[in-house]
């Protein structure tokens, strides 16, 4: 099984960019943002204790998402692989998901790092945030602080994967095609 990680910012496209990437190499495609928000909609007990955190722009607990991620990778067995997105956020989640991974046998394929400046993702957000009803896209001061737990939380991760040798960078700026086409020629040198 491949496990590769679509990493980055919010707003940098990641969600945008695993759909055809995970539909081209047969992989699930895993966004934790969205099992959270369809447990929000579902008005179940986790998704009551997700909403308060995912609405002032911080983080659930890894636990939460953790236990998510394992149902998921039990569940698809016919894949070749699986695309993480939003997914590890912390340092513990990813050494939790490097264990999970070592028990399974298995290990990271690679982590694809959109690089986008801070600037722009704002750009987007607020645009996103007309096209699509995320309340956590609305306002300024939440995207703010999650455009801020990223640096402090998230890009730790950075380090973390660049010792393991597996992290490389994309660069996100261009058009959709043109930044697909970057990550595809990634994956295949991953190949
Ligand atoms: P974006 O990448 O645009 O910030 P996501 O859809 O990935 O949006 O995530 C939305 C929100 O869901 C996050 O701001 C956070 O509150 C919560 N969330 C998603 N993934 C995780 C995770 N791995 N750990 C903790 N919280 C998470």
């Amino acid at each position: 099984m491949k496990y590769y990680i679509i990493f980055g910012p919010p707003g940098a496209g990641k969600g945008t960019q695993a759909t055809p990437l995970a539909e081209r190499y047969n992989l699930k495609h895993i966004s934790t943002g969205e099992l959270l928000r369809g447990e929000i909609a579902g008005g179940t007990e986790l998704g009551k204790q997700a909403k308060a955190l995912i609405d002032a722009g911080s983080l659930v607990p890894d636990n939460i998402v953790e236990g998510m991620i394992a149902q998921v990778f039990g569940k698809y067995k016919d894949v070749d692989g699986f695309l993480l997105d939003g997914f590890p956020r912390t340092l513990s989640q990813a050494m939790d998901l490097d264990e999970m991974l070592e028990s399974r046998g298995e290990e990271i394929t690679g982590v694809i790092s959109l690089m986008i400046p801070d600037e722009v993702v704002k750009e987007r957000i607020a645009h996103r945030a007309k096209c699509e009803n995320r309340a956590d896209d609305a306002r300024e001061e939440v995207v703010a602080n999650r455009i801020d737990t990223y640096h402090r939380q998230t890009e730790p991760l950075i380090d973390y994967y660049r010792d393991k040798g597996k992290y490389h960078e994309v660069d996100s700026l261009g058009t959709i095609a043109q930044v697909g086409e970057n990550i595809r020629n990634l994956v295949d040198s991953l190949a």
